[in-house]
């Protein structure tokens, strides 16, 4: 594995917990020339396992900025299209020892919010210049509103995406966001902004999205061919790397796969509904398809399918605009003009799933909301639900395994 621990610039990457940084190479060829979907497996688990951002750090070291993107969507292309690279936050998963943020923040909130902002103020975001949070709860609003003080050299901005679809002002709204983050972007080191270069951005994340959205039907249509944990961490590096090494290491990885034997087992097709923010720890995806459920779709990573493509022609922020408000998606954090019953219905027949599992991070409001919802409409169709909750750093799993067990017991054996 290219990924090696190194001593060098240490100070400036510590990890106040004492691990050693990770050192990836400048061009980030050890993960678009990675051999093997195993080979890209350690390498992203190891660059998760280290809290000082190897990859962002590989990036800065030739003078370039990244910008920090809170869960659950933010315009990368912008960012992108101004010289930076975009970073998906998604909390310090198990790494993270909460000792300073409980100080802060309330008990009763998800974990994400909190080893967020721990990394914060222990010096964990230093290689990031720009932090983006999209309002999407009362959560993400007050961390917006503690972060300048936890990370005072950056910039944080509060970005205020639209709930009402069906008004003729909402796209103009939107634009007029946008052109509040550009400015923020420009003063925080990134090139001045140029339609064309928003084109071109825009066409590189609609083959991102493109790509995404073939290993997504590789999991629907065949599931045994890779597991849930191979696929989301696939994924999951698509918010760390430049998005044009993820493309490469996407299309190459996929071929990998489509060459595999599949080996069906009995298992039920699950729907995995509520991880669109905080994420679940790898064990625990790993616990699902131990225990029986091919998962055949779900919310983890939700930006890289938000919408399947924007129009690079004509004017590119308007078009990225349209495309986030015409997007047909249906979560927690985002009320379409469909019922909550149509949409979990829709997305169950699409994906071919028999049951669904709620999947949600512990306190997490939005996710909890739209449980009653969904569930009376599954009632109502008589398809099995099961809903478990998770925190970052729990790891004693054995009573989801006995939950889960039984659930897919009485689906198997009816
Ligand atoms: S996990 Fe839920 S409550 Fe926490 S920040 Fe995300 S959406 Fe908000």
């Amino acid at each position: 594995m290219a990924v090696r621990a190194s001593s060098e610039g240490a100070a400036a990457a510590a990890d106040p917990e004492g691990a050693p940084p990770l050192e990836v190479s400048d061009s980030f060829e050890e993960f678009a020339r990675a051999p093997s979907l195993e080979a890209v497996d350690r390498l992203a688990r190891a660059v998760l396992a280290d809290a000082t951002w190897p990859t962002v750090r590989a990036w800065n070291r030739s003078g370039r900025s990244a910008v920090g993107c809170f869960p659950v969507y933010t315009p990368q292309e912008l960012i992108h299209a101004m010289g930076m690279l975009p970073v998906a936050l998604h909390g310090g998963g198990e790494t993270i020892e909460i000792s300073h943020a409980d100080a802060a923040l309330g008990s009763f909130l998800c974990s994400i919010s909190k080893s967020t902002l721990e990394m914060g103020l222990t010096g964990r975001l230093a290689p990031f210049r720009a932090f983006v949070f999209p309002y999407i709860c009362d959560v993400s609003r007050n961390l917006e509103g503690i972060f300048p003080r936890a990370v005072p050299g950056a910039a944080t901005h509060m970005l205020h995406l639209p709930q009402n679809f069906r008004s003729a002002a909402t796209v103009p709204f939107l634009v007029a966001e946008y052109r509040r983050l550009l400015r923020v972007l420009e003063s925080a080191g990134g090139s001045p902004y140029r339609p064309d270069r928003l084109a071109d951005s825009i066409e590189l994340f609609n083959r991102q999205r493109a790509e995404i959205a073939r290993w997504t039907e590789i999991k629907r249509r065949d599931p045994s061919r890779i597991s849930l944990t191979e696929s989301y961490l696939v994924r999951r590096l698509g918010g760390l790397l430049p998005r044009e090494v993820h493309l490469e290491l996407l299309r190459r990885m996929r071929a990998a796969v489509e060459d595999r034997v599949p080996r069906p087992k009995d298992s039920v097709r699950v729907l995995l509904v509520g991880s669109f923010c905080e994420q679940p720890t790898l064990d625990l995806l790993d616990l699902l398809e131990q225990v029986g459920c091919y998962v055949v779709d779900d919310e983890l990573l939700q930006l890289y399918r938000w919408h399947p493509a924007v129009d690079p022609t004509g004017d590119p922020l308007e078009n990225l605009a349209r495309a986030y408000v015409e997007s047909p998606l249906d979560i927690g954090v985002r009320a379409t003009p469909t019922t909550k019953g149509e949409a979990i219905l829709g997305r169950v027949a699409a994906a071919g799933a028999q049951a669904v599992l709620f999947l949600t991070a512990k306190f997490c409001e939005p996710a909890l909301e739209d449980i009653v919802l969904y569930r009376a409409a599954l009632d109502r169709e008589k398809i099995p639900s099961l809903h478990l909750e998770f925190e970052e750093r729990s790891s004693a799993l054995d009573q989801s395994r006995l939950q889960l067990e039984t659930f897919v017991e009485s689906i198997l054996f009816a």
